[in-house]
């Protein structure tokens, strides 16, 4: 093996070129550390091609010889799906970065695996258009990464996850076959949807190179509105009747005291309102027309609203915003944390919301709980922090309890190999057998991030 290794990094240097085979031990640490920093591992190297013709020839010579392989984008996922965790090589799609300009009729763009959101919406946005799929981690996260996690964020509410986007594809399988489909056509009932199946496969089935994406249109107005409440319980009920009554809205976030008061202390940011409050809703609506109205009648209609802060100026909005979207990094500053994005359906959110706590606590007396979320979706991020990287007590706990609240052990991030051992919780034997026959059929030798998703072959 190592023999064939050797081999097959001199030849993917004649593919990519001395410089982007890299075994540099400082330069190799930043693609072996997950974000959060609770998954590490090591690779023979890092490998970078800059085509999808170069992909394909490092993936044939990785196939002949069984050298498994980890695909990495924008390295944000929060599973540990896109590190090596047993001595993979890893396939950087970094360098793929073309961006073909908006076409206009179609309301579409191709762009490859390694542009980030955060390029595809200032191009879009540029043209009059926007790109629907908006998360905090929009500047490093990438088209491929996003593809292959599914990844939702603050607007699945209203345009879906990136399945929804996704048009057209272009993939390498892990024998260097090029599969296409980039011509964007709305409607082509001709078979699998191949290009759905890699959505949310994280990096099981192929390499994404290349992926045609679907625009929306660009809402001229757009309000934020930061509603504070004093019951977790009346926050549910202010996110029902906002989507009742508010339909322009494209996104309901939710957090609570705790990580507010994290937020506010790590980055010195002063707190919203004068008074401390249990739960805050932060309400997203943009529309050709003003939306301010539709949302202050809903909000006078919320008879427990404590307190509200209205925003429709850039920078306010953005303000409020940051509430939401620095959690995930204050957090990260108290130690790794172990990330537990889950779903939940409104029937038990409440429940979910008041006793999950009391289950971290039960296993892990010293641990911090923090919860805040997607709420338009029924998403909750459960972090935990003070708890061992290995430890995997607090997440046997904590999934088993959403399932047994009949939700979902991943909402968004997927399943990497955080949550490997637990799938079977939410996919029955039957699942996971047809799982396996498609992995098989696309990856026979199973050299595709084969740690990753699939629980360990029985
Ligand atoms: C601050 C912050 C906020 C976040 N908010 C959200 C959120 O709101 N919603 C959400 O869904 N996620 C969120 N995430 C998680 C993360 O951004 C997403 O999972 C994202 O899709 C990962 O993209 P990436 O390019 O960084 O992929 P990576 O982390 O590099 O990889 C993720 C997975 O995809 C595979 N992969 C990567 N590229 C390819 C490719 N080209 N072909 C095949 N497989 C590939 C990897 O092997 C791995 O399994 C957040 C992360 C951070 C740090």
């Amino acid at each position: 093996m190592a023999k064939d290794l050797d081999d097959v990094l001199a030849r993917a240097v004649e593919v990519v070129g001395p410089p982007n085979v890299v075994t540099d031990a400082e330069v190799v640490a930043p693609y072996t550390t997950d974000w959060t920093g609770r998954f590490h591992g090591t690779t023979p190297a890092v490998v970078r091609p800059g085509t999808t013709g170069e992909v394909a020839a490092v993936l044939a010579l990785c196939n002949a010889a069984r050298v498994p392989v980890v695909p990495q984008g924008g390295n944000t996922g929060l599973v540990g799906g896109g590190v090596p965790r047993a001595h993979e090589l890893v396939l950087s799609l970094q360098r793929l970065r073309h961006l073909d300009a908006v076409d206009a009729r179609a309301g579409q763009v191709t762009a490859q695996a390694g542009v980030t959101i955060g390029a595809v919406q200032s191009l879009a946005r540029a043209a009059g258009w926007d790109y629907g799929v908006d998360l905090a981690a929009r500047d490093s996260a990438t088209v491929g990464g996003t593809i292959a996690t599914n990844a939702g964020g603050v607007r699945v509410l209203r345009y879906g996850p990136t399945r929804r986007q996704v048009v057209g594809y272009e993939a390498v399988l892990a024998d260097g076959r090029v599969l296409r489909r980039l011509d964007g056509l709305e409607k082509d009932n001709t078979g699998y949807d191949l290009g759905g199946l890699l959505c949310g496969s994280e990096g099981t089935l192929a390499i994404v190179t290349a992926a045609r994406l679907r625009l929306v249109a660009r809402p001229s107005h757009t309000v934020v509105a930061l509603l504070a409440f004093d019951r977790v319980d009346d926050a549910l009920d202010a996110v029902g009747e906002s989507r009742r009554c508010v339909d322009t809205l494209q996104a309901i976030e939710f957090f609570v005291r705790g990580g507010l008061d994290l937020v506010c202390e790590t980055f010195s940011i002063p707190k919203p309102f004068a008074a401390d409050h249990d739960a805050y809703v932060l309400l997203e609506a943009a529309a050709a027309t003003d939306p301010t109205p539709a949302l202050a009648a809903c909000a006078d209609r919320l008879a427990d609203l404590a307190d509200v802060a209205v925003a429709t100026e850039p920078e306010r909005r953005e303000a409020l915003w940051r509430y939401r979207e620095a959690h995930t990094e204050a957090i990260n500053t108290l130690g790794p944390p172990h990330k537990l994005d889950v779903t939940l359906p409104p029937a038990t959110m409440s429940t979910f919301l008041a006793r999950v706590p009391d289950v971290v606590a039960g296993v892990a007396p010293r641990a911090r709980t923090f919860l805040f979320g997607h709420a338009g979706d029924g998403n909750v991020h459960v972090n935990v922090t003070g708890v061992d990287p290995d430890d995997d007590r607090v997440t046997d706990a904590v999934l088993r309890f959403v399932v047994e609240l009949h939700g979902s052990i991943s909402a968004e991030h997927g399943i990497g190999t955080a949550k490997r051992p637990w799938v079977h919780l939410t996919r029955t034997r039957e699942e996971l057998d047809v799982f396996r026959a498609i992995k098989r059929a696309l990856d026979p030798r199973g050299i595709l991030n084969p740690n990753v998703l699939l629980p360990a072959d029985r």
